[in-house]
């Protein structure tokens, strides 16, 4: 999977594949740089989630949630809306589209199709 580009409230992200991190995911809202074990179970939730610490992060309401209660919101939202087809099947390709003109970035749209499709038959 490619590294690709995306802007949150005006502020670029980099998402970064790395399967060296424990976690499934790592958002460092410092250095603008959003890590995904390419190894998690599920790939698109997971950069979901991330993006949506970075939302809460860009926006100052971790800083007034706090850890533990941001960490609550960013997995009641993620699980609320990976729910809905829609958002699971368009919202991050469209993100990807939307945010950046690079041709590697539709690259990284193949992948996610691909790590995507087929997950129940082959895990
Ligand atoms: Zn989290």
């Amino acid at each position: 999977m490619q590294d690709f580009e995306i802007y949150v409230l005006g502020e670029e992200y980099r998402i970064v594949f790395d399967d060296t991190i424990v976690e499934h995911g790592d958002c460092n809202p410092e250095k603008k740089i959003i890590k995904i074990n390419p190894d998690s179970e599920d790939v698109q939730s997971t950069i979901f989630h991330e993006i949506l610490h970075a939302i809460l992060y860009q926006s100052g309401q971790h800083y007034n949630l706090g850890d533990e209660t941001a960490e609550g919101v960013v997995r009641a939202l993620e699980h609320g809306l990976m729910q809905l087809d829609l958002i699971r099947e368009f919202s991050l390709e469209e993100s990807i589209q939307h945010n950046s003109d690079s041709e590697d970035d539709c690259e990284a749209v193949r992948d996610f199709r691909e790590s995507n499709t087929g997950k129940h038959n082959d895990k």
